[in-house]
């Protein structure tokens, strides 16, 4: 049987980012260093194949330290973690390495500084996200105001108009943010922030990749996990682009085949935390339908990359 013609757009740059790329081998350089187990918290990227692949090498996955024993390494995730953590390891005397992405660290302390000049600070992120809770995590509870939309901002009750700054979540929707700013900025016209906002390099690179790719794809498929930020926001992305079908696959398994019937184009692209194994997984599934012929959609060209800390020393 002949196979349907596919034109297949690859979105270049997609899925690993550096910060994704340094958190797992510092898991793994510490499986090398101090064997199994070594302890994570939180899953160190959001991924189960990542996270499926490093479990099966010797790591325990938890969500609080209090489920760590005092004797073995844990390891912090790249989404970072609110002060309060390493210091109860340190308290407790644990081996610990922080993983946090180089990218989420600089908010961090864009946060700190700006409330050690009297600022109050507004942080644009999703509530309940690891990244969102380690963020505002760095300052005392109640010192950091959360706003997630537009409609947040009218509501928000501030100190002194006068004295606020802005930081943000880094895997956000480039264009809902812009909106959220100006929203800030309208209504708090001396609020201090970084030059546009703190969204990262991949996640703004990714976006872009998408929206160039989907006004011409009949269907896009983002390879990513569902509670990846910057993965759904890709799909957001692609459906505002003008991609109806644009729809998130952890694996080939999940591609909904009946959906795609009659496309002549698909777009794929891949979320900072997804491997490109899955993404090369999905490609030979649709080759196994389809007669398919890439063409790469690339936006942007990355060369970040970030320094793995030295993994340390042995446990007393
Ligand atoms: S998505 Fe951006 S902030 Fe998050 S780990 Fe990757 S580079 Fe760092």
């Amino acid at each position: 049987m002949t196979k349907p013609p596919l034109t297949l757009y690859l979105a270049a740059p997609r899925g690993f980012c550096a910060g994704v790329d340094r958190a797992i081998k510092i898991v793994e350089m510490a499986l090398q260093k101090w064997g199994a187990p070594v302890y994570v918290r939180h899953e160190i990227v959001h991924n189960k194949y990542v996270v499926d692949d490093l479990r099966a090498k010797g790591a325990v996955f938890v969500e609080e330290l209090d489920e760590c024993p005092d004797d073995r390494p844990v390891i912090f995730s790249a989404h970072g973690v609110p002060k309060s953590v390493p210091a109860a390891a340190a308290e407790r005397q644990m081996l610990y390495v922080d993983a946090t992405c180089p990218l989420v660290s600089k908010v961090h302390i864009e946060a700190e500084r700006h409330a050690d000049a009297g600022l109050q600070i507004v942080m644009i992120g999703h509530a309940g996200h690891p990244e969102t809770i380690g963020t505002m995590g760095q300052l005392p509870e109640g010192e950091v105001l959360l706003v997630e939309t537009p409609a947040d901002v009218a509501t928000l009750n501030v100190r002194d108009p006068g004295k606020l700054a802005f930081v943000t979540q880094t895997t956000l929707s480039v264009d809902d943010t812009a909106d959220i700013v100006a929203a800030l900025q309208a209504r708090f016209p001396a609020i201090r922030g970084p030059h546009k906002e703190d969204i990262c390099y991949a996640t703004t690179n990714r976006q872009e990749a998408v929206k160039a790719m989907a006004p011409n794809a009949d269907a896009m498929l983002v390879v990513g996990a569902p509670n990846s930020s910057n993965s759904k926001r890709l799909v957001e992305v692609g459906r505002r682009a003008g991609c109806a079908y644009s729809q998130l696959v952890q694996r080939a398994t999940d591609i909904d085949w009946r959906a795609l019937d009659g496309i002549r184009s698909l777009g794929i692209t891949a979320g900072a935390s997804a491997p490109e194994i899955l993404v090369n997984e999905v490609i030979d599934a649709l080759k196994s339908r389809y007669d398919v012929t890439v063409e790469t959609i690339e936006t942007a060209t990355e060369n970040v990359e970030f320094k793995v800390p030295r993994v340390m020393r042995q446990p007393a």
